[in-house]
């Protein structure tokens, strides 16, 4: 029997590269029970837990690993249960090799231990085998005091989770007509199904939390107005959906979009089966993707799926610098995604009749760290060459939606817009009122909006008992 240190990290099947990119189905299928166990059992349960402190929500990782590698996947799903609601969600999409599996001592040994891999296999296996629910909340003492959630992203959602396991009354307030955030509107079902998000939000909604779409606030109603109407405190999780633009000749030519426009057209608004569905979206041919983070690979992988016949990423740093999670980078690039690194758009060229015909490059070499501690990228003069394209995408960022910040007075924000807090609670310029997530930290991970949510909702449960002992003072 080999140590444990010595066996390799158990592979994640997934479907083949060329078929998978010609459809919308989960490109990763999951673990078996008997490959879930194998690969639990090369944790080497080392005292220190590292890996706990590489986890935005504390999940008592070793003590799950451990139930998973003895076969009790029941009371693995109890363990991560206890600190996150979204475990499917996380186990597909956490950039665990930054997070808890970066701290693992097997990391330099032969490869961490597949915690996000062993995450998604326990919930999927616990929703899909076990009749008891986590979030049964019968047996919470109910209280009087309402908070109303802005925003049904990964922040908002686990706040409420949270706080209506405290027994409090939930009300989220979510601007688009359906709940998740960028879990719905920016990543594409190949990456995170539809019916997993679905699940996890019903477990949520199931602890009792009302959901109100099609509110938008700042405009439907203001903070000022929720908190006229009753609610005790507030929490804002509106994430960071306002794109960045280039700000290069030709980006408002037709078929130029941003990551954001494209991707909400083809996830959210289902583009991708018009005009059985309301809403278009142009079928590249060739596509030029701008940018390196995951929204760029989910871009130019969806593009692949419509059917585009060639798609480029155009980077302006180098490999080391793409902000893109390792895994959706090697399957972005087996699915044939071409990488042009060291080059930057500058100008997107006309065609017939307004619409997009290629975009015009430059060569780039780095130069000595920015602010961003990146190596500066510096065009190399005379070096300007086409790519022919009918479709481009910028992904090249995304800031906090400045409406909350217009309609609020005295919501302090930071010059780029983000919502200043303290950093411990969450709590604003404003008492009563916290934030978290992208809409503070500008964009991040799913699991940092969730551990500002979590962080919140203890800090508005400190707030609102306060509150009812001082009220209660004043009643005696
Ligand atoms: C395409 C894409 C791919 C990504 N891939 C990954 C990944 O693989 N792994 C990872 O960890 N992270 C990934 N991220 C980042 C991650 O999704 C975000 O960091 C995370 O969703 C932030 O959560 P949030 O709750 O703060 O905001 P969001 O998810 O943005 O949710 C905010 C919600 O607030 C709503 N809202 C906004 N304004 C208002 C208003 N005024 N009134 C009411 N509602 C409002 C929005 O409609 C939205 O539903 C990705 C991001 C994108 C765009």
């Amino acid at each position: 029997m080999p140590k444990r240190e010595h066996l390799p990290r158990t592979p994640m099947p997934e479907q083949d590269p060329k078929q998978r990119a010609t459809n919308f189905d989960e490109v990763t299928l999951g673990y078996t029970p008997e490959m879930a166990m194998a690969e639990a059992s090369r944790c080497l349960a080392c005292k220190q837990k590292p890996c706990v402190r590489g986890c935005p929500v504390n999940i008592n990782i070793p003590e799950f690993v451990r139930k998973v590698a003895e076969g009790d996947f029941g009371a693995a799903a109890e363990e991560i249960a206890r600190a996150n609601a979204l475990a499917s969600v996380c186990g597909r999409v956490c950039p665990q090799e930054e997070q808890c599996e970066k701290y693992c001592l097997m990391a330099k040994v032969n490869g961490a231990v597949a915690i996000g891999r062993l995450e998604r296999f326990t919930a999927d296996w616990h929703a899909a085998h076990a009749d008891t629910n986590h979030c049964d909340v019968s047996d919470r003492e109910p209280l009087d005091q309402k908070v109303a959630i802005i925003g049904a992203g990964p922040a908002g959602l686990t706040a409420a989770g949270d706080l209506a396991r405290a027994g409090y009354k939930v009300t989220v307030f979510e601007a688009l007509h359906e709940i998740g955030g960028v879990l719905r509107y920016g990543i594409p079902e190949f990456r995170l199904p539809r019916e997993i998000l679905d699940r996890e939000i019903e477990s949520i909604r199931s602890m009792g939390v009302d959901f109100m779409t099609n509110v938008v606030i700042g405009k439907t109603l203001t903070i000022d107005q929720l908190r006229e109407s009753g609610f005790d405190a507030i929490f804002v999780g509106t994430g960071a959906g306002l794109p960045t633009f280039l700000n290069i000749p030709g980006e408002d030519l037709n078929g130029v979009y941003s990551s954001n426009e494209f991707l909400t057209r083809v996830n959210l608004m289902n583009a991708k089966d018009f005009p059985n569905e309301g809403t278009p979206v142009r079928i590249p041919v060739k596509a030029v993707v701008v940018g390196a983070g995951n929204t760029a690979m989910d871009s130019a992988r969806t593009a692949l799926r419509l059917g585009a016949q060639e798609v480029h990423i155009v980077y302006r740093r180098s490999r080391d610098e793409m902000p893109a999670r390792a895994e959706e980078l090697h399957h972005a690039e087996e699915e044939g995604v071409q990488f042009n690194l060291l080059v930057n758009p500058v100008a997107f060229l006309e065609g017939d009749k307004g619409w997009l015909r290629g975009v015009r490059c430059q060569r780039m070499q780095l130069g000595e760290p920015d602010e961003s501690g990146r190596r500066r990228p510096i065009p190399i003069p005379e070096t300007e060459f086409d790519i022919e394209a009918d479709t481009a995408i910028v992904a090249v960022g995304q800031s906090p939606n400045p409406l909350i910040r217009s309609t609020t007075d005295g919501l302090k924000t930071t010059p780029w817009g983000g919502i200043v807090v303290n950093e411990e609670t969450g709590e604003t310029s404003i008492p009563g009122v916290y934030a978290g997530g992208d809409a503070v930290t500008g964009a991040a991970t799913v699991i940092t909006a969730m551990g500002a949510g979590r962080r919140s909702a203890i800090s508005i449960d400190a707030y609102l008992k306060a509150l009812r002992e001082n009220n209660n003072k004043v009643s005696e």
